[in-house]
């Protein structure tokens, strides 16, 4: 059995542990090991986009290989699988991909980057529940608390996680196919775009009563209208519970389907964790605190792994998004050169595009505080994104929820979310700046020390005009 040893073993060669790799290196931190369990690298981002075509011709061109992230992965880099971690004697043991041959690695601190995979709510029939295959490795999906090879998959189901996902349905899509997109978070509803722009018939299943939790139903309403238009039959307020041979059960209605897309979510891949004895929390994932470190000593976990406490109610969540992860690599790579950073990033936010809408969130919407014991104010205010006559003119919807008093971790005035659906498309740094401005607690009094921009022609989407707008109408509802 071949055997390594180093200061600082990876497991896991997803973002988190390519760009933790790339943080060390970067400090100069020369003594660890990766080990990588997908002989492929992608940024999981592009995948819609290898379906529906874009701006890639197939998700090919968005995979590329370690070397091109870390040159030196020769020395760095492990192709296999780790199956056991023995913490008290600090040694994992794995088995190489290509020749199935086993290794061990000895080191000294441990970083826990395995990520999440799929996961399928209760759909009968979605799932062989009787697959005898190989023992789950790899590309699993998690169905009902246990994993099952991704092969037990109905042969007209599929999840959307891997390379291996994105060709398969690249395969079969876009030959006039009725297909059933069940789940609209923010890659449902880019499989769905991506899958109507290659020519399919979709047909959208949402338990909740409207698309994306991240959004309330007066903003989602936009995106719905949207893709009504360019075709997608919308199923709102009930789940799809069955799937057979052609077609999906939802409520009462048996909907034609040759194939179904299953975008519900990710589920921390914690099998490792728990052997090694770190504490899980209440969301699934594995607790870490400000520096990234889980319950034992000298073991850390990042990225879709982990549990965090959020910014505005100090309660557990998961962030499973790349600059987290990115970040999370960032602050581990000081912390071992003896600097500590503020971190993990703790406010929810993405954002996204679909039929000819962009749209994004920070914070929380107002249905996502519903069932809290806090009283909230929102308002939406519809705009232009410049002078309406501009031809960069733009149509925006805003949306800010705030608290209406002081409860908890919560401030009276505080600003908890911020939603935005619009046609233009430089929404990234709109909404990172809302995120910032959530994340730092601020409230509506603090708006005015904002520094703001306008122009007429080109505009801005954050323009003074609706900054002040927003600021107008709290202030003028709540006292200070
Ligand atoms: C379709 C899709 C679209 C997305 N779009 C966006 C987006 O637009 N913006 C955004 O911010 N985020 C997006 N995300 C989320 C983002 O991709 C994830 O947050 C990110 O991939 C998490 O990185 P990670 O390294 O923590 O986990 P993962 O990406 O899951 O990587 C974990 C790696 O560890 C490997 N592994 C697991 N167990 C072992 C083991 N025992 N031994 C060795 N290796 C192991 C896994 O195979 C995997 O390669 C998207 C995700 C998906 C699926």
């Amino acid at each position: 059995m071949k055997q390594y040893s180093t200061e600082i073993l990876i497991v896991g060669g997803g973002p988190g542990g390519i760009f933790t790799s790339k943080s060390l290196l970067a400090n100069n931190i020369t003594d660890f090991k990766v080990v990588c369990d997908e002989p492929e690298v992608v940024c999981r981002c592009n995948i819609p986009y290898g379906i529906g075509k874009k701006f890639l011709n197939d998700i090919n061109d968005a995979v590329t290989s370690h070397h091109t992230f870390l040159p030196n992965f020769d020395d760095v880099g492990i192709v296999g699988r780790i199956s056991r971690i023995d913490h008290p004697n600090k040694t994992a043991y794995g088995t190489f991909l290509k020749s199935d041959e086993d290794f061990s690695v000895s080191y000294n601190r441990l970083i826990l980057a395995m990520g999440g995979q799929a996961s399928l709510p209760p759909i009968k029939g979605a799932i062989n529940l009787d697959y005898d295959g190989s023992n789950p490795v790899g590309e699993v999906v998690y169905y009902k608390g246990k994993s099952y090879d991704k092969a037990a998959l109905r042969d007209n189901v599929v999840v959307v996680r891997s390379v291996a996902d994105a060709r398969r349905i690249d395969a079969i899509c876009g030959t006039g196919l009725t297909v059933a997109v069940v789940g609209t978070g923010l890659v449902g509803i880019e499989i769905i775009d991506n899958l109507i722009i290659r020519g399919n018939k979709v047909e959208v299943v949402e338990i909740l009563p409207h698309l994306v939790s991240f959004l309330d139903a007066d903003m989602s309403t936009h995106l719905e209208e949207a893709l009504k238009n360019e075709g997608a039959n919308i199923h709102l307020g009930k789940p799809c519970t069955e799937v057979g041979d052609g077609y999906i059960i939802v409520g009462d209605q048996k909907i034609k389907a040759d194939l179904v897309v299953i975008g519900a979510g990710v589920s921390s891949d914690i099998q490792l964790a728990r052997e090694v004895g770190c504490e899980i929390g209440k969301t699934g994932g594995v607790r870490v605190n400000e520096r990234c470190l889980t319950s034992v000593p000298d073991v850390y976990a990042i990225g879709d792994l982990i549990e965090i406490d959020d910014a505005i109610f100090s309660e557990p969540v998961q962030f499973q998004l790349l600059p987290n992860v990115m970040m999370q690599g960032a602050i581990i790579a000081k912390h071992f050169k003896g600097i500590d950073l503020e971190g993990p990033l703790a406010v929810g936010a993405g954002m996204s595009h679909a039929a000819d809408l962009f749209w994004g969130f920070a914070g929380y919407s107002e249905g996502m505080v519903a069932s809290r014991d806090l009283n909230v104010m929102a308002e939406k205010i519809e705009l232009f994104t410049a002078e309406h006559a501009s031809p960069y003119a733009k149509k925006a919807w805003y949306k800010m929820v705030v608290s209406a008093e002081d409860q908890g971790t919560v401030k009276r005035g505080q600003i908890i979310g911020f939603q935005a659906i619009t046609q233009e498309k430089h929404l990234g740094d709109l909404m990172a700046r809302w995120a910032d401005i959530i994340g730092e607690k601020e409230t509506v009094w603090d708006l005015p020390k904002h520094n703001w921009i306008h122009q007429p022609l080109v505009g801005n989407p954050p323009s003074n005009a609706y900054i002040m707008t927003f600021f107008t109408m709290f202030t003028g509802k709540l006292e200070k």
